[in-house]
């Protein structure tokens, strides 16, 4: 599939939409405030930095409070019905909002409006909702808004196109020293319960010097913690000529003092180069998600997750022995439809063998359109219940002894703010990725420290400062 990356031109197009907004928002007697809210993965968070971008430019200001916003926008999730309810619930509260400021905007984008009946939903019961538009609409926002604002009715855009590539977007981002970059966008894998490749479109790469450039510029601008993102990093590079390990290694030789991570891992793209490129790196963290999902070949092969486990252990195994202070961390799902007790126990085992250093658990959410959504599912919600318990006790057990390992050593934090486990304490990240609070100052926020680790939680560290 060839992908279309947007032209100049329709970026030109779109900035002179941006201008026309500028220039109509001097009715207000000071900057138009704008509330911005991005539900899910890093994805929906970079998407949502991008929104504000425009939204800058547009002249807008920002606030975290949706009573003093002229503009609210909820930048949706889909892939558990949970984050479905919280968005609908959160949008429903707004309506009391309108009532007392009629000009104020309200708009609902992402992952939800991509379904259709969840769009159907939103448009039919939330009328005070003004602009409703897709995942693959985000270059488009400027165009949209003027439509509400100048056309003075709804807008809906709900294009179920597979998706572009749009270079060059303005960004407002969250921090001044973490930045996330989307390496590709969409995802071919069709693992039956997830609902990714029908809101997010065919997998499509960024070009390795578009990467390599944006990366360069938030080295040279300071940032220490860059996040390179995509549904499946490890399958990057289809239609250009770099796959993820040759990327991350020529990511890893520019100069600066900064750390590279990445997210998220397929198993079956994880090979023994990709792992030897972080082994023998000097920036790329030591930390791999590797999300297994369930211990039971039986059921992976109904998920169509295209490996077995005795070729993740084979991985794990590999890494470790690679990379002896490895962070690995996993997803997992419980109650799968078919997934008997047999197979859970052998999700169980696995656990018990890896040991993981932290997962993260779900129940399976049938989503609309997924194969899993028709399969039989004779287990009842009690009795997922029941196995998601026991799931998160076998993995509390392995988190305790895991972190165990650091106390005594010397771990080179980046000082992200305030401690986790006291406000005396200042809390950071290690080169594994691992939560490190320590007695810093508000000086180190931003910058790596050496910390003598005193202490291991199940899920941190704590540690006093050398230097
Ligand atoms: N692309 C990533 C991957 O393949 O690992 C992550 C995608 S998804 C946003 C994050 C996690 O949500 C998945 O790894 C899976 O464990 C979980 N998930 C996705 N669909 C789900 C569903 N229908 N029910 C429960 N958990 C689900
Ligand atoms: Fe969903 Fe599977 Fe794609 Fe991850 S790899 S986004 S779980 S379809």
């Amino acid at each position: 599939m060839s992908v279309r990356t947007v032209t100049e031109q329709e970026l030109e197009e779109q900035k002179l939409y941006t201008q026309k907004i500028r220039s109509a928002l001097h009715i207000y007697d000071k900057k138009p405030l704008a509330y911005v809210h991005s539900y899910g993965c890093q994805q929906n968070v970079t998407d949502g930095e991008k929104i504000k971008g425009m939204l800058a430019e547009m002249g807008f200001d920002f606030t975290d409070d949706t009573s003093s916003a002229d503009f609210i926008l909820f930048n949706t999730c889909a892939v558990r019905e949970n984050a479905v309810d919280r968005v609908f619930g959160n949008v429903g509260a707004l309506k009391h909002l309108k009532k007392k400021n009629p000009r104020l905007i309200i708009s609902v984008c992402g992952c939800m409006v991509q379904q259709p009946e969840t769009a159907k939903k939103l448009k039919q019961s939330f009328p005070f909702v003004d602009i409703i538009f897709g995942t693959h609409l985000l270059h488009t926002f400027p165009e949209l808004l003027c439509r509400c604002i100048f056309g003075g009715g709804r807008v809906f855009d709900i294009s179920d196109s597979d998706g572009v590539i749009a270079e060059g977007l303005p960004v407002k981002r969250d921090s001044t020293f973490k930045a996330s970059v989307p390496i590709m966008y969409g995802c071919n894998n069709f693992c039956t319960y997830c609902v990714v490749p029908y809101v997010r479109g065919r997998e499509r790469s960024r070009e390795p010097d578009e990467v390599i450039n944006e990366v360069k510029s938030l080295i040279d601008s300071g940032y220490k913690d860059i996040l390179l993102l995509g549904q499946n990093v490890n399958s990057y590079g289809k239609g250009t000529d770099v796959d993820f390990p040759e990327l991350l290694f020529r990511l890893d030789n520019l100069e600066g003092d900064f750390r590279l991570e990445f997210m998220t891992s397929h198993p079956k793209d994880c090979t023994e180069r990709l792992i030897d490129v972080i082994a023998e790196s000097k920036h790329i963290c030591h930390h791999i998600h590797l999300p297994v999902q369930c211990g039971s070949d039986r059921i992976l092969k109904l998920m169509n997750r295209h490996y077995d486990t005795e070729r993740y252990m084979y991985l794990v195994d590999y890494a470790r022995k690679k990379i002896p202070d490895l962070n690995l961390t996993t997803d997992i799902i419980v109650g799968f439809p078919g997934e008997q007790r047999e197979d859970f126990e052998q999700t169980l085992e696995l656990m018990k063998r890896v040991c993981f250093d932290s997962a993260f658990t779900f129940i399976f959410s049938p989503r609309e359109g997924t194969k899993a959504a028709e399969m039989e599912d004779p287990i009842s919600a009690d009795e997922k219940g029941k196995w998601f318990r026991e799931l998160l006790e076998v993995q509390g057990e392995c988190g305790s002894q895991s972190y165990q390992k650091y106390v005594g050593k010397t771990l080179n934090v980046l000082c992200e703010g305030r401690g986790r486990t006291s406000d005396e304490y200042y809390n950071g990240k290690s080169r594994q990725n691992i939560i490190v609070d320590f007695n810093g100052d508000e000086n180190d926020i931003g910058r790596f420290v050496n910390v003598k680790i005193t202490k291991a939680l199940a899920w941190a560290l704590v540690g006093e400062k050398t230097d």
